[in-house]
């Protein structure tokens, strides 16, 4: 029960009390007193009982006022004032509210006990934010006593980052009394670990009523079969020499680079790459020697090209670069930059194509290709810049729409 809640309840309670000594008053004034008063005395305790079956602090208060009302009643000097009848009167009436209320106030009523012997997290607030009533279990689960989990609004054992959606949820029992909510948050534990809780709940104007169950467990499973995953796609996407993107996500990341850049009607230059006479460097240093220099050469060239630009492993000693916002000359100026950052003794041969209207990813992706094939066969060590297509592609603006909602379509799957 919160503070404010008991308060309010000791208020009721000496009103109740004051308003019953008064009717016990003016019972025994009234004649004849002995009788009519013992009678009304006898109505006192069923009176108070059903009080003290709403109301504990009532009930207890009113049981210690009759109680002592009943012990002054039975002295000689109020049974010269009150009759000896009134005085056993007050005294049976103590009694018999003490009897119909001790049970109230001792032990647990009968939703009491099913808390009591209930394994599940059961729970009753007030409206104002505070539990009132919880199950033993809680104290298993949160680690605090029922006492220390009353004694302060609830919201201040819930994590700062679930607050703002429990607060809506918890606004909305009230609104939608006898509705059920159901929601996941998370609670602090007395060791300052949060224990994730879902949550069925439900008000009827007065109260909140809610079951919980710790799904901690769960969570930690779903995010542990999260971040597999994520790692999985990682491995799937990742060359494991290089750490570059692989062909597989080479692919995924050229066809959204091309369909975005014509509908966004933005630049992209693609660059092909491949070492040059890399079998001789293998022949000679061994293999080894080969993986560590591709290692090193894609760190190299990581190194000198911009953030957003895709520099992946294409094959072998293939390497494949994609320049966003990129005319053909800033291009060729980065991939300068690239080759001359080549480990020694290796060179690289570069073919570089820049997207044209309407064109395609593997459309485009030729043209680069066969530049490197002219760099290849003029000399090697060399950048060399495709021409555009020999015959423009020439589609309308709802086939390269479609063509792009295909692409899109593709990507999605
Ligand atoms: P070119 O200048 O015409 O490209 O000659 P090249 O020798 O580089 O090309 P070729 O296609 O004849 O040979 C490619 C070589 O690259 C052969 C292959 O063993 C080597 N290679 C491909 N992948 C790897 C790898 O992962 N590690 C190592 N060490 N070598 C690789
Ligand atoms: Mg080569
Ligand atoms: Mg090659």
């Amino acid at each position: 029960m919160s503070a404010r809640q008991h308060r309010r309840e000791l208020v009721l309670g000496g009103v109740a009390t004051a308003l019953l000594a008064l009717v016990i008053v003016a019972v025994a004034l009234v004649p004849p007193a002995d009788g009519l008063g013992t009678l009304g005395f006898a109505l006192v305790p069923v009176v108070l009982a059903a009080l003290g079956s709403l109301r504990t602090g009532i009930a207890t208060i009113g049981v210690a006022s009759l109680a002592l009302i009943g012990v002054v009643c039975a002295t000689p000097q109020a049974d010269a004032l009150v009759g000896a009848g009134d005085g056993v009167g007050f005294v049976v009436a103590g009694l018999a509210v003490a009897l119909a209320t001790s049970g109230r106030i001792a032990s647990p009523g009968r939703d009491d006990r099913w808390f009591e012997i209930s394994n599940e997290l059961l729970v009753e607030a007030s409206l104002d934010g505070y539990f009132t009533r919880l199950a033993p279990r809680w104290e298993e689960v949160l680690g605090w006593s029922r006492a220390e989990l009353m004694a302060r609004p609830f919201r201040e054992f819930i994590h700062p980052d679930d607050l703002a959606a429990t607060n809506v949820h918890a606004d909305a029992l009230d609104v939608a009394p006898g509705d059920v909510f159901n929601f996941e948050n998370r609670y602090r534990h007395k060791d300052g670990t949060y224990r994730w809780l879902l949550w069925s709940a439900r008000s009827d104007r007065h109260r909140k009523y809610a079951v919980a169950r710790d799904i901690t467990e769960r969570k930690a499973l779903e995010q542990e079969r999260v971040e597999l995953l994520a790692r999985l796609e990682e491995m799937a996407s990742t060359d494991a020499l290089t750490k570059l993107p692989n062909r597989r996500a080479w692919d995924r990341e050229l066809a959204v680079a091309v369909s975005s850049a014509h509908i966004e009607n933005r630049a992209l230059a693609l660059a092909m790459l491949d070492l040059d006479d890399f079998k001789a460097y293998n022949d000679a240093h061994g293999h080894g020697a080969g993986d560590a220099l591709l290692a090193e050469a894609a760190a190299a060239w990581r190194q000198v090209l911009r953030p957003g630009d895709v520099l992946a492993r294409y094959g072998g000693e293939e390497f494949a670069v994609l320049l966003p916002d990129c005319g053909v000359e800033e291009a060729a100026e980065l991939l300068e930059q690239v080759r001359r950052v080549t480990p020694s003794p290796e060179t690289c041969s570069v073919g570089i194509a820049a997207l044209v209207g309407g064109e395609s990813a593997e459309e485009l992706s030729a043209r680069a290709d066969a530049a490197l094939y002219e760099a290849k066969h003029s000399g090697r060590d060399r950048i060399v810049v495709a021409r555009g297509p020999k015959a423009p592609p020439h589609r309308s603006l709802a086939a390269r729409l479609r063509r792009a909602e295909s692409v899109r379509g593709s990507i999605a799957h």
